[in-house]
């Protein structure tokens, strides 16, 4: 380690997905329209006269992010006027929250993984505020032509700013997924950066180790549009920074671009050409009261979030932590999981004996293997990802019972899952019609068994002799000569008890 340490915070834009505009009641399209200016009204487009009225749908977006972040919701806010020209903010200012934002001091707790998946501890990011503003139009250059399209201008756009505590870009971009997971999860924005509905930008300075953290000078970094962007971009920023300040040289108050093709981050604005935004209270909207019933009831509503779930697959199914975090990851996944936890306990209820709690955990996790393993493979290779999925929770848990009973060994069982996710086949009848059941009938494995013991005459003395591992080989024996369609703990018992 050098002598500087990076300090970060994050400015995080979302696009909310509310049915209507931020203002107005024009369609909400995401920015995903495919005709320029098709959502448009005298209010969006800045017209004189044109009054806005706030989304009560956007404030109670915002508000369910406050509470899931742990925030401090406003009793009061407002709206103000950020004052600036340019082509795509028809009205000349952007409507955005100064002084009152709707939510402020909280945090997000998320776990910091090493690369195999392990989780190697948790971190804490401060969250200074999060407040709702509108989002601009686009500029499309065709030729040497500039058009502007006003579908995007007005869109309800939240903007979150953290504390000054995250230590690395690696911690930065974990930050950020986990944040795009909690706004999936509260189902307020599909928050895909690919598409520009969640905007990352990066504050980094560097300080001299033993003196303050916030002692360095602030670089602001723009144009970060994937989570390995946020990570490159940021790496990039304090080796920068280190290589400056390392040469005797001074950081300067900037905004900084990333260049993802040439892998570097370029000057965009000096402090010099810093906005004075001129901010002023929105007098067309009046200030509005946030009742504390309103907020308690907005907090009941609130889905299970991710680190909660997590938690309870732990807990409830007995899953490892690391398999717990990826299924979360996918809420669909998760989702499907519980569902065919559910069927496996409802069997081992219908089994009547009683089933321990080593054997459920095992059963739990078999199914949760299955599903991260060959099923997630499988998934990931086709077109529609879960869109086509054919295989119902009840046909799975089926699967990883004949599995879990040794009905069929790990092979067949991909061949069934491969047909399963096919034609969502019932498993039973595809161990049927393919004649993949291992034999388990001990009468009909006894001759065989009694066969290769009279071939073996070597390694059956030698169990009699007390070796055990001797009796592995003759399994093995068994096993290929029924081609693997012989239950293996069936033949075990089988050999030992002919051997006792
Ligand atoms: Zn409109």
């Amino acid at each position: 380690m050098g002598k500087y340490r990076p300090t970060i915070g994050m400015e995080v834009h979302v696009e909310l997905a509310t049915k209507s505009k931020m203002f107005c009641g024009c369609k909400n399209g995401m920015g995903q329209e495919k005709s320029p200016n098709k959502n448009i009204c005298p209010v969006c487009t800045g017209q004189p006269g044109a009054i806005p009225v706030p989304n009560a749908q956007a404030i109670e977006f915002t508000i369910q992010a406050g509470l899931a972040l742990d925030c401090h919701i406003a009793k009061e806010s407002k709206f103000d006027r950020k004052n600036y020209f340019y082509p795509d903010l028809p009205k000349g200012y952007q409507i955005s929250q100064f002084d009152k934002p709707i939510c402020s001091r909280g945090s997000l707790k998320f776990t910091l993984k090493s690369d195999d998946g392990t989780v190697v501890g948790t971190e804490k990011v401060g969250i200074t505020r999060i407040h709702l503003e509108e989002d601009t139009g686009k500029l499309v250059h065709e030729g040497k032509n500039t058009l502007v399209d006003f579908n995007r201008a007005c869109v309800p756009l939240m903007e979150l700013v953290t504390d000054p505590d995250i230590n690395s870009a690696a911690e930065a971009k974990r930050f950020c997924e986990d944040l795009r997971l909690l706004f999936r999860y509260l189902g307020i924005s599909p928050a895909d950066m690919e598409k520009g509905q969640m905007r990352c930008e990066a504050n980094i300075s560097l300080y001299e180790v033993g003196k303050d953290p916030l002692s360095g000078t602030k670089v602001e970094l723009k144009n970060l549009n994937s989570f390995r962007a946020v990570e490159r971009g940021i790496e990039y920023e304090i080796e920068r920074q280190t290589e400056v300040l390392t040469s005797g040289g001074v950081v300067h108050q900037e905004t900084r671009g990333w260049d993802e093709k040439k892998g570097r981050t370029f000057l965009q604005r000096s402090k010099e050409d810093a906005h004075d935004y001129r901010y002023f209270p929105e007098p067309d909207i009046a200030p509005f009261k946030l009742e504390e019933s309103y907020v308690e009831l907005l907090r009941e509503k609130l889905p299970e979030l991710p680190t909660e779930k997590r938690n309870r697959f732990v807990e409830q199914f007995g899953l490892k932590l690391e398999n717990a975090s990826i299924l979360v990851v996918n809420k669909e996944l998760a989702e499907y999981f519980e569902n065919v936890a559910s069927e496996l306990e409802n069997w081992m209820k219908e089994e009547g004996h009683s089933f321990n709690e080593e054997d459920t955990k095992k059963l739990f996790r078999l199914a949760a293997n299955y599903i991260l393993t060959e099923l997630s493979r499988r998934i990931s290779d086709t077109e529609g990802g879960m869109k086509d999925f054919k295989i119902s929770a009840e046909n799975f848990a089926e699967l990883i019972k004949i599995v879990y009973e040794g009905e069929i060994n790990s092979s067949a069982a991909q061949t069934v899952l491969g047909v399963m996710f096919e034609t969502g086949a019932d498993p039973s009848h595809v161990v049927e019609e393919k004649g993949l059941a291992q034999t388990s009938d001990e009468g009909e494995l006894g001759d065989i068994i009694e066969k290769i013991i009279t071939d073996n005459s070597g390694p059956t003395e030698d169990y009699k002799n007390g070796k055990e591992n001797a009796i592995k080989f003759l399994v093995g024996q068994v096993m290929a000569a029924t081609k693997g369609s012989a239950n293996p703990q069936v033949v075990k018992k089988v050999l030992m008890e002919k051997l006792s």
